[in-house]
């Protein structure tokens, strides 16, 4: 019930010792304001309506990684889905960086997504600076908001890299704020509070990833590869902890080089179709989830609106019905 409608079921109060033509009057009033409220607050979109998706990532290849299968799956039923790096990827290669080098990222991001069907934005932020400062706050729920987002992504806040931690963070503190009108009111609230999911990861400390969804990419998976190859400076190159010997010589070497990544790249998925069968079986069915070989898999935050699993299925349209 929404503020105003419990201003109203409270102004009826008095209505008990009424005449019962005008209690009947007024318990109606209440009753068709609380359906209204309750299409006010339907926080998902029904089935048929195009969702909003917005994923972010702390570095040009994150969200790509994590969810572009998931990402080319929504974009394909013409929902509408946005990456965005918080970092600028500027020093993410062992011989290159700066201006130079988040420009040769953008470009990689912008060419992959746009082979997926899926919008991007690269945040001019140094990669290896990201704080969780109240600016940077202000510009994720700008960002969200913008987006009229129905479900937000983003990392868990235990991770080996700053910059991945604290975009947890910034979208853990985005959440609930995207509904509160004084806060950025130069950019219209969310009427409701959209869900936020976490991507999984391999982080044991506090608590491993619990996915409360798995996703199948096999029918995607080789797009998913081809967008990922086009991400050179990081996976043929090698990115930070690259070297030289990486750099292919010879056309030859080079679809070798791109062979192999392809490889990395499925071994990777394939291992968290694995690891998530029983999430893949619980939401395919024994028969079909046993059949999953490639896999995204996503876990409910506790600070957005908590879907059942009606509404996860509205979110994740992908089960046939
Ligand atoms: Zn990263």
């Amino acid at each position: 019930m929404t503020p105003k409608t419990a201003r109203l079921v409270a102004d009826f109060q008095p209505l008990a010792g009424a005449a019962p033509v005008r209690r009947i009057t007024g318990i109606l009033v209440v009753i068709v304001m609380a359906l209204a409220d309750a299409t006010l607050v339907a926080q998902v979109p029904n089935r048929g309506e195009k969702l909003r998706i917005i994923a972010f990532g702390a570095h040009p290849d994150d969200c790509e990684l994590q969810a572009s299968g998931t990402g080319t799956l929504w974009a394909a039923q013409g929902h509408h889905v946005k990456f965005v790096s918080v970092t600028n990827g500027d020093i993410g290669h062992w011989r290159e960086a700066g201006g130079p080098l988040a420009l040769r990222r953008k470009q990689e991001v912008e060419s992959a997504n746009g082979l997926l069907g899926i919008t991007v934005e690269i945040l001019d932020i140094h990669d290896g600076e990201l704080l969780p400062t109240l600016e940077m706050r202000q510009r994720l729920i700008r960002l969200i908001r913008q987006w009229n987002a129905d479900l937000v992504i983003g990392p868990r806040p235990n991770d080996y890299h700053p910059d991945h931690r604290y975009t947890g963070i910034l979208v853990q503190d985005a959440a609930y704020m995207v509904t509160v009108p004084f806060i950025c009111p130069d950019t219209p609230p969310l009427k409701k509070n959209p869900v936020f999911m976490y991507y999984t990861d391999r982080f044991q400390k506090p608590t491993p990833s619990q996915p409360d969804i798995a996703i199948s990419i096999d029918s995607v998976v080789e797009k998913k590869l081809d967008a990922l190859a086009l991400m050179e400076s990081q996976f043929l190159e090698g990115g930070a902890n690259g070297h030289a010997g990486l750099i292919p010589k010879s056309p030859a070497e080079r679809a070798e080089r791109v062979r192999e990544v392809r490889e990395q790249h499925a071994v990777r998925f394939r291992a968290l179709a694995d690891r998530f069968r029983a999430e893949l079986k619980d939401w395919y069915g024994p028969a079909q989830g046993m059949k999953v070989r490639h896999a995204e898999a996503f876990e409910i935050c506790e600070y957005g609106h908590q879907p059942d699993r009606s509404e996860l299925r509205r979110l994740f349209p992908f089960f046939g019905d």
